[in-house]
């Protein structure tokens, strides 16, 4: 490819596109690259040509392309950042900055310590100018499409890292093209046996669905032409990975899912997308359910559409999407659609939606201010930042967008310190029901408080799901007097000895509490519960230094295949996370643990347990049901089958926010708490 296709493509859009100043850009990379050769041979200046290429597509401006095209030479070249400068300007000197990475050099001996530097200045720049994620996702996804040259635990380490990272900021932006061409480069590393198993079964439809499509799209393209609608109807294949994400989500196969088959019909205006929409729905009869307006009620990301699931020709489901030409635009390349196209909308607008779609910048720029340590960094900014969102409303109709899996514990420290610790309980779509309640997208919630309560509750600090959450209710703990603190960290031992099933506080022996105190430095007991109290010492810290795991768990046992899904070695368990983890279930071993749990019987509450230990992916492995005494009371042992400790305590978690369970704890016949473990 030739510097002269990048400018007839950049024409097209950008006619008074200063061509001279591209072309001068392209001469100064080249030259700085010179000798310098890709993994496949090719000259070094192939890549950001490319990735320029790229961002064409986005109708990006000059500068950014000018900065795209020299984005490697302060990293890779003896040309420096001032020398660019000067040449071609301060702007494009800050979007180069932007994506070069801190000096090879300074970290030499960490190079995880860079990695983690130079994403945190990448951000750092970003917030102040979006464009700089734009020639980075540009630079990742022609790295993707080159990366079969590269060294086998290179490409795994590169397609882990752009799909944790990369692939969320491009669905934080909203840019769907480049997200769903990452995620596809990727997923074919990640999991190659699944990626070409999916791929070949894909290609064995391909042909039938081909016809069926085609015949479809004839007879609404006939439709549409005998009502003068102008329209583009095409036929639009689902990505490789969000399919395999669906099967593994639901435990589908392949042939069970029915929306494999999908059309877009683009027009001019809104009121066109209703008037297509109605002569779909005369052709073909509509799924009920299946018909979703995103015109009037756009997705809490800006989002819009008409959506549509028809049963086609031969019956057979076939999904619709219908927009205009700016939505699909839109939906294309989110952020950058507002950044670079120009729309009728209002100057406001823009600003608005830009606000809307850039919102998380300022939460990374947040933790990076909180969070001293750069492990906990990155891993808070895969969870609190990048995880899948939810979206919640408050009962005035304002969104609230958290992570995947939080609670009303959460959401309440995201409206305000103040209604966090005053929290008591929520209503949630109306109904009553306990703070650790797990929240999904479209909940209403309303959180109550008792004005009495000044502190959270010590458990909250394990129970809460986001940083910001946890930092304030860690806050709020500290804030408390010295004897509070023993109070409370006294309290929370007790609850969590018996929730473990490990006996009361009185059967630790002086060797145990010993024990704890050594693990953390401790002098004196008393000592040690402030510190349990203020939450500068976990449960988890506490339960793994007193026990083992076979001592806390029991005998492991050898895996069956029960935990199957339809792609074999992909576990439920990472449900909610963006990577599909496959975990070493065939051959890990799991453990049974029995589980007591007293609730206050009514109607689909043994359901409801159910329900919340299949999300987590636990087995039950028997069930024992008391129903209810003189006092309403009902018993019910479970017998679960968990992989280790952190998945028995997200059990614990889950039966808990169910509502009505009035207690849970672990039984045993032997108490764990008479066996003295040394090590
Ligand atoms: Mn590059």
């Amino acid at each position: 490819m030739q510097i002269g296709t990048l400018i007839k493509r950049v024409k097209a859009y950008l006619p008074d596109v200063n061509e001279k100043r591209l072309r001068e850009a392209y001469a100064f990379a080249r030259d700085a690259h010179k000798g310098q050769k890709r993994m496949d041979g090719s000259p070094y200046i192939t890549h950001p040509l490319h990735a320029a290429m790229i961002l064409s597509q986005l109708h990006v401006d000059e500068d950014t392309l000018v900065a795209c095209l020299l984005h490697d030479v302060p990293e890779d070249t003896d040309q420096t950042l001032s020398t660019i400068e000067k040449n071609f300007g301060k702007k494009v000197a800050f979007l180069v900055d932007g994506v070069t990475k801190l000096s090879k050099v300074k970290y030499r001996h960490d190079m995880v310590e860079r990695q983690i530097e130079s994403l945190k200045k990448f951000f750092l720049h970003s917030a102040r100018d979006l464009r700089i994620i734009l020639i980075k996702l540009a630079d990742r996804l022609h790295n993707l499409q080159t990366l079969q040259f590269v060294r086998k635990e290179k490409q795994l380490r590169i397609a882990k890292e752009t799909m944790e990272i990369y692939v969320a900021i491009a669905d934080l932006l909203g840019i769907w093209e480049f997200k769903s061409s990452l995620e596809d480069l990727c997923f074919a590393y990640i999991y190659p046996k699944e990626h070409e198993d999916l791929k070949q079964q894909i290609e064995k439809q391909a042909i039938h669905h081909d016809k069926l499509l085609k015949s479809t799209a004839q007879r609404i393209r006939y439709a549409l032409k005998q009502h003068t609608i102008p329209a583009e109807v095409e036929s639009r294949p689902k990505s490789l990975y969000s399919i395999f994400r669906k099967m593994v989500d639901t435990g589908k196969s392949l042939e069970d899912l029915n929306d494999l088959l999908a059309l877009r019909i683009v027009v001019k205006d809104n009121e066109t997308c209703y008037r297509s929409l109605g002569l779909i729905h005369a052709l073909f009869r509509p799924k009920a359910g299946r018909v979703k307006d995103y015109i009037a009620i756009p997705k809490p990301n800006g989002y819009q559409s008409l959506h549509t699931t028809v049963f086609g020709v031969e019956g057979i489901p076939t999904e619709f999407q219908i927009r205009t030409h700016e939505m699909h635009f839109e939906a294309q390349y989110g952020i950058a659609a507002h950044y670079f196209y120009k729309q009728q909308r209002h100057k406001n607008q823009t600003k608005e939606l830009l606000e809307k779609r850039s919102g998380w910048v300022h939460r990374v720029l947040e933790l990076q201010k909180e969070l001293k340590n750069n492990y906990d960094f990155l891993d808070n900014l895969k969870i609190d930042v990048f995880q899948d969102r939810i979206f919640v409303f408050t009962p005035h109709g304002d969104v609230i967008d958290l992570p995947h899996g939080a609670n009303g514990i959460d959401f309440a420290y995201h409206i305000h310190s103040d209604v966090g610790n005053k929290a008591d309980h929520l209503y949630r779509n109306g109904k009553s029901c306990p703070l650790t309640t797990t929240l999904t997208t479209g909940d209403t919630v309303k959180v109550i408080t008792n004005k009495k309560q000044k502190n959270p509750k010590r458990e909250w600090l394990e129970k809460a799901k986001t940083t910001v959450a946890k930092n304030k209710i860690k806050a709020s703990l500290k804030d408390q007097s010295r004897t509070k603190c023993y109070d409370e960290g006294l309290e929370f031992l007790k609850k969590e000895l018996y929730r473990y099933g490990c006996g009361n506080l009185e059967d630790l022996s002086k060797e145990q509490k010993k024990r704890l105190m050594e693990a953390f430095h401790i002098h004196s007991w008393h000592e040690f519960l402030e510190l349990v109290g203020n939450g500068n010492i976990s449960e988890q810290e506490i339960i793994e230094s007193l026990y083992s795991s076979a001592e806390l768990l029991g005998k492991p046992r050898k895996n069956t295949s029960r935990y199957k899904t339809p792609l074999e070695e992909v576990s439920y368990r990472e449900r909610g996370s963006r990577l599909v983890e496959a975990t070493h279930l065939q051959s890990g071993p799991y453990y049974r643990v029995t589980l007591l749990i007293e609730a206050a019987d009514r109607v689909g509450f043994v359901r409801d347990i159910g329900i919340q230990l299949a999300t987590l992916g636990i087995n039950i492995y028997q069930i024992g049901v008391q129903t209810a005494d003189k006092e309403g009371i009902a018993k019910i042992t479970l017998i679960l089958e968990v992989m280790d400790f952190e998945q028995l305590r997200s059990a614990f978690d889950a039966i808990e926010a169910v509502d009505g369970v009035l207690t849970v704890h672990r039984i045993s016949e032997k108490p764990v708490i008479k066996k003295i473990h040394t090590s």
